[in-house]
């Protein structure tokens, strides 16, 4: 699925480039986390191939920071709010900077930065995650604006594998703004009946026994095991969860697999449709700078 979608966007990429048009997306990196330094060199990967330019911005910060070490009395200290701030410049300056048609923050930022603030220096046009208020108040109103790469990575792996989720009961697990919101919205606007579980539900198994299908984003390796769903049920697992045993998802795969009619793994379940669509989204930040 990752793939067609990749030629699609390799075509449009080819058509824009034709007629003299160049796109250019931005990435901003805090730290070095290497998992989110290992996102960010995937996306240049893929931008790479389909012809996309990207840029790697980079900010620095002390080692104990970029760990999650940091004291929490330094965390208001003043070299705090000149990193803060330089985000935030960063990311207003990419925002406004014409030949730049997308910009990505890459996320979580290290421990007593403020993500949704610097997020709000992104200009909503150029949103490719689709997290400024501006996107996520249209996801949320059924207007059209830009949406989370993974949640339509989700609905997309849905619909292409004929699971229609209208009248169905879906239980999404989790309820981050990157994931578990954003795909229950979009389930909701497909007409599923959506329940939306976290950390503090009750008895997580009471609701996921009842669903058709089971989207779980929670971060918990093996959360979802087989005597919690239905027989049939489709389920996708968007956990990346590294363990001694490797990369895991929230699913327990070799059991749930036995139950279910329709199965991701990870990895090369989600993950790649996370960056597919996101080269879609960059694509559509083009199109709307350039068309209107
Ligand atoms: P997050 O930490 O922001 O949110 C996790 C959510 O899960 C929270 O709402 C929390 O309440 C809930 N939760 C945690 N433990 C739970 C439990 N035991 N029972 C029920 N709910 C529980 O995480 P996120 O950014 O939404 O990411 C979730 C997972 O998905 C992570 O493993 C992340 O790495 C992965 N992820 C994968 C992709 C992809 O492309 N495949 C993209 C984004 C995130």
């Amino acid at each position: 699925m990752a793939d067609t979608i990749r030629t699609e966007v390799k075509k449009e990429v080819a058509a824009i480039k034709k007629q003299g048009g160049n796109i250019c997306f931005a990435a901003v990196v805090v730290g070095n986390n290497p998992a989110s330094l290992l996102y960010v060199d995937k996306k240049k990967k893929a931008c790479e191939e389909v012809g996309i330019e990207m840029q790697v911005f980079s900010l620095k910060c002390s080692e104990d920071r970029a760990k999650g070490d940091i004291v929490i009395e330094n965390a208001g200290g003043e070299d705090f709010h000149h990193l803060q701030n330089e985000l935030n410049m960063l990311l207003d300056k990419l925002s406004k900077d014409k030949k730049i048609n997308g910009v990505l923050l890459q996320l979580p930022l290290p421990l007593g930065l403020d993500a949704r603030k610097a997020i709000s220096f992104i200009a909503p046009e150029k949103d490719v995650d689709g997290l400024t208020e501006q996107n996520f108040g249209k996801l949320a109103t059924e207007q059209d604006g830009l949406v989370p790469c993974t949640a339509l990575g989700i609905l997309h792996i849905l619909k292409t594998s004929g699971v229609d989720v209208a009248g169905k009961n879906v239980v999404v697990v989790g309820r981050s703004n990157i994931v578990g919101k954003p795909v229950s919205l979009l389930l909701l606007k497909e007409n599923a009946t959506v329940t939306v579980c976290h950390s503090k539900t009750g008895n997580l198994t009471e609701h996921t026994k009842k669903a058709d299908v089971v989207i779980a984003a929670a971060g918990c390796p093996n959360l979802i095991r087989s005597h919690m769903v239905k027989q049939g049920v489709a389920v996708i697992d968007v956990g990346i969860n590294r363990t001694e045993k490797g990369l895991v998802g929230d699913v327990d795969f070799n059991e749930v697999s036995r139950k279910a009619s329709l199965i991701t793994p990870v990895p090369g379940g989600v993950g790649p449709l996370t960056i597919a669509f996101l080269l879609k989204n960059i694509i559509t930040c083009f199109r709307m700078q350039n068309f209107g």
